[in-house]
């Protein structure tokens, strides 16, 4: 069985909502896994196959961050993620830069 999160994360945690989405509920959604370093800005898309492949299928969304390395600066724990929603999610606020 897998851990649950401190309640205190998820009451301080801006993307508290995620912290109940696995790896498998991202396969079954179809999506991968956006990814960004919040150290330089590099952001990348992991498939969720792969990740799974070296995590397990009920590694929790948004701690798959604590796991991976920057390419650009190799920064390894200041990396951000959530799932690659579609773009075309009507419930996504669109902003004009
Ligand atoms: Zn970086």
């Amino acid at each position: 069985m897998e851990k649950l999160f401190k309640k205190q994360n998820l009451l301080n945690h801006d993307m508290s909502m995620l912290t109940a989405l696995t790896l498998h509920d991202l396969l079954v959604e179809r999506l991968d896994i956006f990814c960004w370093c919040n150290n330089c800005g590099h952001n990348n898309v992991i498939e969720t196959k792969e990740i799974i492949n070296k995590l397990g299928q009920n590694y929790p969304v948004p701690k798959i961050g604590y796991k991976l390395r920057c390419g650009i600066c190799n920064n390894t724990n200041n990396i951000s993620t959530r799932p690659n929603w579609p773009n075309h999610n009507g419930q996504l606020t669109r902003h004009m830069s």
